[in-house]
């Protein structure tokens, strides 16, 4: 059985917890630093949660899916193509989608997001490092993607990368149904078994150049489907044993 953390305010500041159903069991620190709960149980109604991650960097893969590479025209990659996004993009679960105006088109993009708990880098061997999976959305400005020629400003936006809403431990993530939905209708649905380059080769990829801290989390890449955002959109990502990320646009 799959061990679900989530992460919330409480009493004002933020804490880690075991979500049992609709009790919510605190941790003493985030998950991947104290495995202990606190005794403490709050009620998951009515709990503000947060995105259930720490990171000090949001490393991205592009390309990562067949079916994905083929709509953009790209040939398969022979190795990871990685950028990175500011942990300031990051949104918390629950919270709205800012388009920035005079931008053009931006998409969703539905992704398997990796939490790391442990530290590996270049310098730190662990075969060990992958705690947890996640849902994100690596919402895209895709015409400034295009004229910039990299994808700092494309892709870093404040608001850009939703995560959550829970961090799930144990699952095994080898073939998942991974959908986007806007307005209830289905645009991007997949399998994580189309993926070109596996979690822990990801992490191992990615750990070869940049020490990876507990708390980071690497985005997996998005199947076919991508399609544009439009203010008053509902905004869903979908995958199979880790629950949906709902976003209003606006
Ligand atoms: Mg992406």
């Amino acid at each position: 059985m799959p061990d679900e953390f989530v992460r919330f305010l409480h009493h004002g500041r933020p804490v880690w917890g075991l979500r049992k159903e609709q009790r919510i069991h605190l941790c003493a620190a985030a998950p991947w630093a104290d495995e202990r709960l606190s005794g403490e149980t709050v009620d998951a109604l009515g709990v503000e949660f947060l995105a259930p991650a720490e990171p000090s960097k949001i490393v991205c893969v592009g390309v990562n899916y067949q079916d994905h590479a083929q709509e953009m025209g790209h040939s398969l990659p022979e190795e990871p193509l990685i950028f990175l996004k500011p942990s300031t993009s990051l949104l918390d679960v629950g919270k709205t989608i800012h388009l920035p105006r005079g931008v053009g088109r931006v998409d969703h993009e539905a992704e398997l997001a990796l939490v790391i708990g442990k530290t590996v880098g270049p310098r730190v061997d662990n075969d060990d490092a992958l705690f947890g999976y996640t849902c994100a959305n690596d919402v895209t400005a895709r015409e400034l993607q295009k004229k910039d020629g990299q994808w700092t400003r494309a892709k870093g936006f404040d608001t850009f990368c939703p995560l959550g809403p829970s961090l799930v431990r144990g699952l095994d993530a080898s073939d998942l149904s991974i959908e986007c939905l806007v307005n209830g209708e289905l645009r991007q649905g997949s399998r994580t078994s189309q993926l070109i380059f596996l979690p822990a080769q990801l992490v191992n990829f990615v750990a070869g150049i940049m020490t990876l801290n507990p708390g980071d989390v690497i985005l997996t890449g998005t199947p076919a489907g991508i399609g544009p955002l439009s203010a008053g959109d509902e905004v869903e990502v979908r995958i199979q044993g880790l629950g949906s990320l709902s976003n209003l646009v606006i």
